[in-house]
């Protein structure tokens, strides 16, 4: 627990705000370099939304997961610290809904309704994301960042099977509701795996980390040798010029040449900044994220063979991939839109939904985190909305004084994803060691030559 007023201020090179892979990186490669650093986090462990959790008789992944091998930055990671990946069972079965009715198949057959209309849909994901790890790099992308993955998916398929699978499929892919889904951020991913949406897919749900996320979390946090600070929550962040003091809500300190924020940008409006962020920031952090739905692990009674099943996108659960047997039973994730349509804790609900595609299955219990009612995040895997892309990602990212950006949210590659978080962590650890290196503001003045003295008239 946090001393309140406790300890006096302290003084050190940088601030890494966040305990997430983005803050973990990023105090690696100052500590790397010889600088200073402290982590301030207001959790009680790191991780961040990713969080390696013991629950329904066995470890399990309640946020991030799956990592790929076209994840630049994940990859060098788990290589660098000698980590492993798992695949996740390979399905036997698939249901899905058309028809007006479940139907059920082989998986190769979803993976091609999918892909029939996917591919259209995502053709020109490298003609306008030509570079995908400078999102930026050409304008062509601002004449459709105003379109919503709904509109454009009903643009080219008006109605029947083809619209709603591909819906469900990005409704998944989003964790929300459609209408401010960007185009380009679905665009962007897909550019991302060289325009393979089924690479892109695969890359979403199919390797998961040797020892899950926290081993990766702590290789990197032992590798920097940083102190934490745990339930450390930052309310204030004061830059003066010279050095930037971050406070906590009950008052404690630390005081550093430059400061390196990476909480979810729906976090970012309740710490109050002085100088106040200009609005280009402030609005794209007001405007959130698309990605306010859910996750669950669910065990079902008895040992079946593994499974998918994609929903429609209004359903509450929309997308269920059997993952483990334990015990004579199985467990099985489960994800939805929105996470106030369903009381994922509630194992009567989950069976609902489970129930209307896949048949036989009786639900045992459910385990969940509301990442989206959790004051420290406000969402779950950072998805875009329409315009963010144009008007406020360069914006949230550009340093504010001494104050530096990062996070998943604001990833130039793989955005959403530990990748993305891993990257951003790289790159505003390069800008504040370059911040820390320079002179303070004392330095600067015993280097300087004294003025003359004005001269008496
Ligand atoms: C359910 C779910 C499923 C996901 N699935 C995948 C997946 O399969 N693969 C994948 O690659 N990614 C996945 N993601 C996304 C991935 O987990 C995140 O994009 C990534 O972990 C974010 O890292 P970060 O460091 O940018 O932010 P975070 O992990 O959110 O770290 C920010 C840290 O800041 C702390 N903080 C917030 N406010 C304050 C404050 N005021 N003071 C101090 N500390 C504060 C938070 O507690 C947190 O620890 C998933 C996420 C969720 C939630």
């Amino acid at each position: 627990m946090e001393q309140e007023n406790s300890a006096a201020e302290q003084d050190v090179d940088v601030v890494v705000i966040g305990a997430g892979f983005a803050g973990l990186t990023a105090a690696r490669e100052l500590t790397r370099q010889g600088l200073t650093v402290r982590i301030v986090e207001a959790r009680d462990r790191i991780g961040g939304r990713t969080w390696l959790d013991h629950r329904l008789g066995r470890d399990l992944e309640i946020g991030g997961t799956w990592v790929h091998w076209t994840q630049p930055y994940v990859w060098a990671e788990l290589k660098r610290y000698g980590i492993g990946t798992v695949p996740s069972p390979e399905p036997q079965r698939a249901f899905w809904w058309a028809d007006g009715g479940p139907q059920h198949g082989s998986p190769d057959a979803l993976l091609e309704l999918i892909g029939h209309h996917n591919g259209e849909f995502t053709k020109e994901s490298r003609t306008y994301f030509p570079e995908p790890f400078r999102p930026l790099a050409t304008d062509a992308f601002k004449g459709i960042d105003h379109i919503s993955v709904q509109d454009r998916i009903r643009e080219q398929f008006p109605a029947g099977d083809a619209r709603d699978i591909l819906e469900s499929f990005w409704t998944l892919n989003f964790n929300g509701p459609l209408q401010d889904a960007a185009l380009t951020q679905a665009l962007r991913w897909v550019a991302l795996t060289n325009g393979d949406w089924a690479v892109n897919f695969e890359a979403c749900a199919t390797y998961k980390i040797q020892g899950g996320t926290a081993a990766l979390a702590g290789a990197i946090l032992k590798d920097s040798g940083a102190a934490v600070d745990f339930g450390f929550t930052v309310g204030s962040i004061t830059d003066d010029g010279g050095a930037v003091t971050v406070r906590s809500t009950t008052g404690r300190t630390f005081r550093a040449k430059t400061a390196i924020i990476t909480v979810p940008i729906h976090v970012l409006e309740k710490i109050a900044f002085e100088p106040p962020l200009p609005p280009a920031k402030a609005e794209g952090a007001r405007g959130g994220q698309v990605s306010k739905g859910v996750k669950v692990w669910i065990r079902l009674r008895g040992e079946h063979p593994p499974f998918v099943a994609l929903g429609l996108a209004d359903w509450p659960l929309n997308f269920f991939q059997a993952e483990y047997t334990l015990d004579g039973d199985t467990i099985v994730v489960g994800f939805g839109p929105d996470a106030t349509r369903i009381n994922a804790s509630d194992a009567a609900a989950v069976q609902d939904q489970l129930a209307r595609l896949v048949p036989g299955m009786e639900v045992l219990d459910v385990a969940t985190h509301d990442w989206v009612a959790d004051p420290l995040a406000g969402e779950t895997w950072p998805m875009h909305r329409t315009g963010f892309l144009a008007n406020h990602l360069a914006a949230m990212r550009a340093r504010h004084g001494n104050v530096l950006f990062a996070g998943s949210d604001l990833a130039n590659g793989w955005g959403g994803f530990i990748d993305g978080a891993i990257e951003s962590g790289m790159e505003a650890a390069l800008e504040a060691a370059s911040l820390a290196s320079r002179p303070g503001r004392q330095e600067r003045a015993a280097q300087e030559p004294a003025l003359p003295e004005p001269a008496l008239r």
